[in-house]
């Protein structure tokens, strides 16, 4: 019995300093990550979340000064990164991202397929046209594939990693208002995800994905321009809000760290109750 008290305590006593801890916990120390659309909402959170944790960063995204204000911000916190310019849609770009990694870093453990775009005269399907359910499917897409055909072989050399992609709660739920292109895009996410999960699982690949609610992004917020628009939306979140890319950050390094060692092909949805909820709150 007093074996196990002492065990007991002992467990307490990490898990108290673990969560009283303010200081970073090094969950990515001496890791590289790749992260596209690293120059705003969730791609930016989480390179300066990832660069904190001890990741060197790879920023890459479609605005070459986002990128680069992105790995300036790393470095300024005394981080390590680098800001290389990419369209995810074409496949030679993205190749060229993992091979500046490897050439700069060593190696890549962390590919986060952040990148994605929602076009603002995406409709339903009678309405929306052939050039955005095209342009929206190449990046969300096949944007995602590519960052995995090229961070697979590199992971292999290195022994392994983790891949996120960010698919969404659209992925599970349908809206009356809808964006049909951009739903179809991220319910592609979702299954191209788990069966790399399963063919990549005895190579120490784990592929997960990030479903976000609705955020207070320039994503989102480019799109609900109008306060009845938002309001729509926000009458079926519960928690009576839109989320923040910080809080998305968040769960991204928990799926890029071995803090999700044992998940792979799953789907950490951090979404404010929306999936959950029938009724919600007056
Ligand atoms: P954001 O618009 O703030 O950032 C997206 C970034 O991706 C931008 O920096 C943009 O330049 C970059 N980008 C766009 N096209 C690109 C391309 N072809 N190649 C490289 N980079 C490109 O958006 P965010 O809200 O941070 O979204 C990040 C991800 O989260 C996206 O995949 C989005 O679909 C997803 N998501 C967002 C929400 C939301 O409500 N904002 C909800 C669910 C999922």
């Amino acid at each position: 019995q007093q074996i196990a008290q002492s065990y007991a305590c002992a467990a307490i006593g990490t898990f108290a300093s673990r969560s009283l801890s303010t200081d970073t916990s090094g969950r990515l120390q001496g890791k590289v990550s790749i992260i596209t659309g690293g120059a705003s909402g969730i791609g930016r959170e989480a390179a300066l979340l990832f660069a904190r944790e001890g990741s060197k960063i790879v920023v890459a995204d479609l605005s070459e000064e986002g990128a680069a204000a992105t790995a300036k911000e790393v470095q300024a916190m005394g981080g390590s990164a680098i800001a290389v310019k990419v369209d995810v849609a074409v496949e030679a770009e993205v190749a060229a991202v993992v091979a500046k990694a490897e050439d700069e870093y060593g190696a890549v453990h962390v590919m986060f397929n952040n990148a994605g775009i929602m076009m603002s005269s995406d409709d339903d399907a009678v309405n929306t046209s052939e050039e955005v359910i095209d342009k929206t499917l190449a990046v969300n897409v096949k944007g995602v594939l590519n960052g995995c055909k090229y961070s697979i072989p590199a992971m292999r050399r290195a022994g392994g990693g983790s891949i996120v992609n960010t698919a969404s709660f659209v992925s599970f739920m349908g809206a009356a208002t809808p964006q049909v292109a951009y739903t179809a895009s991220k319910g592609a996410v979702l299954a191209l995800t788990r069966e790399l999960a399963v063919v990549h699982a005895r190579e120490n690949i784990r592929v997960n994905n990030l479903c976000p609610g609705p955020l207070r992004t320039e994503l989102l917020m480019k799109f609900l321009d109008t306060e009845e628009k938002k309001h729509r939306r926000l009458v079926h979140v519960p928690m009576g809000r839109f989320g923040e890319a910080a809080e998305m950050a968040k769960g991204a390094l928990f799926l890029a760290s071995d803090d999700s060692s044992y998940m792979t092909g799953n789907n950490l949805l951090l979404d404010g109750g929306i999936t959950a909820a029938y009724v919600t709150p007056e």
